[in-house]
């Protein structure tokens, strides 16, 4: 009766593991939590719901806890690797909690702690972090104004802060792309990268300034230019904190602190990024782009290097210089430089690992085969007297001590983990000789026991043999039975023969048995000694990885010129763009007959209004502009036959937005929202390329705001822009403002169909072959006829009604004849006129823009 009772009655407390369980769970609320339970990491309750549903394991239910079954999910230990890595690419973090005690000692569940944690953004792993892209984790702590960030290159054992406004935090973000970002609890961001929020006192600058302090071992930030930067070091505080948790250990490798100015570079919004498909296509693959076009990196490093590059042209002209020099001294030896790259272990990330005390064995041996080539990589360059050259040629020095080190301890071809053995080199560690000279001499032993027992006993057929179960035997068939020795004692019975044992193969037994295990304790122990004498190496392998990471670009850039007749540009002080027969660096790889385009801009002439048919090539021929541009200034030659470039500051793209309906807004909107950040931003040193603005609404509209804008950056602005449109009325700015000029892509009629010439000329298009692209596209015959008659018959009717005053107060049939300021008769632009874009907020201009478009719908 009381049994019953109690079975019914539920426990209200939990089993003593479950306890542990919550207790550690409790600590990381957000982050599902792998509890090692012999060969599995179980997840429990809601964690187990969710890493079913991600991760596609079963879920099941086990015993119950508190009264309640308990929800159950497990994956087996040596399969961690693939799971971790599904989560972290869907942007979740695990916590993995190992058995520390002893299970044969500990009474009640057996100690665990949670040894690290696996984070999007702190992966050093080799088989979860990707290869060719850095993984970045960045902290951001923000004021009314301003925000602070720090972000860290676990890998490469650099922090960097940057302090901005808050108008530019996106695309700064977009500029750095991090994996993860950290910001406090109470923050709001908008933003597509992964995030984790911790408690808002974790954010603390007086903590950070002292956390900072102490990672770098400086008494004040001074030196390092970081001293006034409190946000940042707010951000860094918790940054700091946060990857110390997650990898359970100091982080000693992280040497080096950089501030990063965004007027380093030179400055791209998101959207310009984008539209650029500098890393990525418009669909979000990887190919065909710039990089894709550019990487034939021989490293891993080389790659990520290239990446970063590519998304941070750098502003000072004398550095971008430095690195076409080099380029240019490497393109003779370039082939020479490459293959001596090639094959080059990961460095950087071997040099990290080895400060966590992660790295693998054969990535020792990778280490050790990657600093025997330094000295070849070096020499293939030998004679140069570049200077950019020359000091990578002193930091590629081979490292000798460190290289006799590893060649010493390493085996030749070790084993991919520790546990397995046959890692440490022969030769290097007596005890271990000795150690293992005892396994693999056994066979012959055993060989000369079995004769020795055989000439004892007499027995012919006698054998001595080892299985798993049973150990060391000797085998004697029942018909021998009768000569079997009295110091033979038996092991086993079988159905037509005895195993027996003997006190000298026991003997041999437990020393053999015995010593493959200490042979693996002693090779494990030796590793660790190793690991520890290799951490004075660290900073000097990341000095060889940034400097072989930069050899493959500049190699890259080398071969890549070599390969595609690309040139070197001249960066100059003086006002202008000028490019001879350029090419899109990336359509020209992919159609046979690219036609190469020239540009001029200079100080006296800054927009050119480009016309032409669709299809024509209008963007292609402005993206190749800006593409050109960021390559020259990133230190790579580029596709023209020659450049000449001015100083840059940024580069903007409004280039054929689609909506972005998940955050609520049509095409239009965006467009507008993109144009107030030009107008707000770009100055007299910025490039701009504007491309068919105002076409999400009314024509009038359109048309209005499109001449609006392109008049503001001539006027206002005073940028560097290429301004395609289909208004074929915004060709008479040229002949109002001087700094203007048409060209136009020509096309020719065949007949009623139309031949792309592809070559940009000087003046406006003649017509705009609407109607042929149509009847090219496939438009059917009856539909194309149709728009022809009713062309006719709009195009009739304005003739009927001219001459008249236009839109813009011009006379539309004697352009030429337009007053220099006939324009301020409309209220648009009297308005417009009056606006000052620099001190607009993005919020007011897009007013702006608003009260325009009522002006002109009036
Ligand atoms: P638009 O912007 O005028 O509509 P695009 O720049 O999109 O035209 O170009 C349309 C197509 O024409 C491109 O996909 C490309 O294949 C081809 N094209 C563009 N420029 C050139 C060129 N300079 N030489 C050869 N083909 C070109």
């Amino acid at each position: 009766m009381l049994n019953r009772i109690r079975a019914m009655s539920a426990p209200t407390t939990h089993t003593p593991m479950m306890q542990q369980y919550l207790a550690i769970k409790r600590e990381y609320p957000e982050t599902l939590v792998f509890y090692r339970m012999g060969d599995f990491y179980e997840l429990f309750f809601t964690d187990a719901e969710k890493a079913a549903r991600l991760l596609d394991i079963t879920l099941t239910q086990r015993g119950a806890s508190a009264g309640n079954p308990i929800k159950m999910a497990g994956v087996p230990y040596h399969a961690l690797e693939g799971y971790l890595a599904k989560l972290v690419k869907l942007g979740e973090s695990v916590a993995i909690c190992e058995q520390i005690g002893d299970p044969a000692t500990s009474k009640g569940p057996v100690e665990r702690r949670v040894v690290r944690v696996v984070t999007p953004g702190t992966l050093t792993d080799a088989g979860l972090v990707p290869d060719r892209q850095d993984n970045l984790l960045l902290s951001l702590c923000a004021d009314r104004h301003r925000a602070g960030l720090a972000w860290l290159n676990l890998a490469s054992g650099t922090l960097k802060l940057s302090e901005t406004p808050l108008g530019n935090l996106a695309s700064e973000l977009e500029r750095i792309r991090p994996a993860e970002i950290l910001l406090g609890s109470e923050a709001a961001l908008e933003s597509a990268f992964a995030q984790t929020r911790l408690p808002s006192w974790h954010f603390d600058a007086a903590a950070g300034a002292k956390a900072l302090g102490e990672q770098f071992g400086v008494a004040t930030l001074d030196g390092l230019g970081a001293d006034d930067l409190t946000l940042c070091h707010a951000a860094a505080g918790a940054l700091l904190g946060y990857a110390q948790k997650t990898q359970g250990q100091q982080l000693q490798h992280v040497q080096r602190l950089q501030v990063e100015r965004a007027s380093d570079f030179i400055l791209m919004d998101a959207a310009t990024r984008r539209n650029l498909e500098l890393t990525e296509t418009l669909r979000g693959e990887s190919s065909p782009t710039l990089l894709s076009t550019l990487d034939t990196c021989m490293t891993t490093m080389g790659s990520r290097l290239l990446r970063a590059w590519l998304h941070h042209p750098v502003r000072a002209q004398d550095a971008a210089q430095a690195r076409h020099g080099a380029v240019a001294a490497l393109v003779p030896c370039h082939a020479a430089t490459r293959t001596q790259l090639k094959g080059t272990a990961d460095v950087e990330r071997i040099a990290a690992r080895i400060a966590l005390r992660s790295v693998r064995p054969r990535e020792l041996a990778g280490l050790r085969d990657a600093l025997k080539k330094l000295d070849g990589i070096r020499s293939s360059w030998h004679a140069s007297e570049d200077p950019l050259l020359q000091t990578l040629f002193a930091q590629l020095a081979p490292l000798p001590s460190l290289q006799a080190l590893l060649q010493a301890v390493i085996a030749e071809e070790p084993a991919a983990l520790v546990r397995e053995g046959g890692i440490i080199a022969p030769g290097f560690d007596t005890e271990l000789d000795e150690l293992r000279g005892l396994t693999t001499n056994a066979g012959d032993y055993l060989i000369a026991l079995e004769a020795r027992e055989k000439e004892r006993t007499q027995i012919p057929n006698l054998r001595v043999e080892y299985n798993r179960v049973h150990g060391y035997y000797i085998e004697i068939t029942n018909s021998h039975a009768a000569k079997v020795p009295d110091d033979y004692r038996r092991r086993q019975t079988l159905k037509n023969a005895e195993r027996y044992i003997t006190p000298e193969l026991k003997a041999f037994e437990d020393k053999a048995l015995s010593a493959e295990a200490k042979a693996l304790a002693r090779e494990k122990e030796l590793y660790e000694q190793l690991l520890s004498d290799l951490q004075a190496h660290v900073p000097a392998l990341q000095t060889v990885a940034r400097a072989v990471a930069q050899a493959d670009v500049l190699a890259t850039f080398a071969e890549r010129a070599h390969a595609l007749g690309w040139v070197q540009p001249v960066l100059q002080p003086l006002p202008g763009i000028h490019i001879d027969a350029g090419c899109h660096p990336v359509v020209a790889g992919q159609i046979d007959n690219f036609i190469p385009n020239g540009l001029k801009l200079d100080g006296a002439r800054k927009m050119l209004i480009v016309t032409g048919p669709n299809m024509g090539g209008k963007s292609t021929y402005m993206r190749q502009t800006a593409l050109i541009a960021l390559l020259a200034y990133c230190g790579s030659f580029v596709p023209a036959s020659a450049a000449s470039l001015g100083p840059l500051d940024r580069i903007y793209t409004r280039i054929g937005a689609a909506d972005d309906l998940a955050q609520g807004r049509s095409t239009f909107m965006v467009e507008m929202t993109e144009s107030a950040a030009i107008l707000n931003g770009a100055t007299e040193q910025s490039l701009v390329l504007m491309d068919e603005v105002g076409r999400g609404t009314s024509t009038f509209d359109g048309l209005a705001l499109a001449w609006a804008i392109a008049r503001a950056l001539a006027q206002s602005n005073q940028s560097y822009t290429l301004f395609a449109t289909h208004y074929f009325e915004l060709t008479q700015l040229a002949a109002e403002l001087p700094q203007v000029a048409n060209v136009h892509l020509d096309a020719v009629e065949h007949g009623s169909k139309i031949v792309f010439m592809h070559a940009v000329q000087e003046g406006p298009a003649s017509k705009s072959y609407g109607l042929q692209v149509a009847q090219l596209a496939g438009v059917p015959g009856s539909v194309v006829r149709a728009a022809r008659k009713k062309l006719q018959g709009l195009e009739e009717d304005a003739a009927r009604h001219l001459p008249q005053r236009d839109l813009f107060g011009s006379s539309t049939a004697m352009p030429e004849e337009a007053s220099p300021e006939p324009v301020l008769e409309h209220d648009a632009l009297r308005r417009l006129m009056e606006a000052r874009p620099d001190e607009l907020t993005p919020r007011q201009a897009l007013e702006l823009v608003y009260e325009l478009c009522g002006f002109v719908r009036q």
